[in-house]
């Protein structure tokens, strides 16, 4: 069998793990997943429309509306006018749901302890492989645009000298390696068509015309 098939396996056996701890821990506080997925939205971002958070979780705006009318019920959420649009409204989560949200949130303690037991080498390259592999189901539509270094126009990649960090972030003024490649990053703003072709050619060694300056980088890392 080809190595695209073991791979496919072992992702599965991950997916599978994931969601049966998702569907425990959103069990266990009363809520669909599906709901569960909403409030930890919510809280990343402050506020969200219906159709963004249909977006950003790849469900139909039909599912969200009644995991949202259900959350309102609930107590979780509510609804207020959008300040930005008067015909449209924005979900907020109210203290009960900001509670739940952040015992969703929290990564199962099996999954930090698998991810520990990676050397930081391992670690790194392992976050590069994942961000080219959601890139590529993110180019294929299989997935939502993500919030990740990959689509922010703020990414400069491999801009560096030092093979610890070679990328940039514009946002922070920062340089940072792979170890710190963000795949959700609250502060990501998506970059053009071409920023992002461009981006991506030159963090997977695509382009061998690498000539852009780097900019003066800070000490903190994104
Ligand atoms: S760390 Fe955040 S802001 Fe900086 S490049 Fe990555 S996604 Fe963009």
């Amino acid at each position: 069998m080809s190595a695209q098939f073991h791979i496919a396996t072992g992702l599965s056996k991950i997916g599978m793990f994931l969601r049966s701890e998702g569907w425990r821990q959103a069990d266990a506080a009363s809520l669909t997943p599906t709901q569960a997925q909403i409030l930890v939205q919510l809280a990343q971002r402050g506020t969200a429309r219906i159709t963004a958070l249909a977006e950003e979780l790849a469900i139909t705006q039909p599912t969200a509306s009644d995991a949202a009318t259900a959350l309102i019920r609930k107590g979780h959420v509510e609804r207020r006018a959008d300040p930005a649009d008067a015909r449209a409204s924005l979900l907020h989560l109210k203290p009960s749901g900001r509670r739940a949200a952040k015992a969703m949130a929290a990564w199962p303690d099996a999954l930090l302890a698998a991810a520990d037991t990676l050397a930081p080498d391992e670690q790194a390259v392992l976050l590069k492989t994942l961000t080219k592999m959601i890139r590529s189901l993110q180019v294929q539509g299989a997935i939502p645009v993500q919030r990740m270094c990959a689509t922010c126009r703020y990414f400069r990649p491999d801009i560096h000298q030092d093979p610890a960090t070679p990328h940039h972030c514009d946002f922070v003024n920062a340089a940072f390696g792979d170890a710190q490649l963000r795949l959700d990053c609250g502060e990501h703003e998506a970059a053009s068509e071409s920023e992002a072709t461009a981006a991506w050619r030159r963090f997977t060694g695509s382009d061998a015309s690498q000539t852009d300056a780097p900019p003066a980088a800070t000490d903190e890392a994104p």
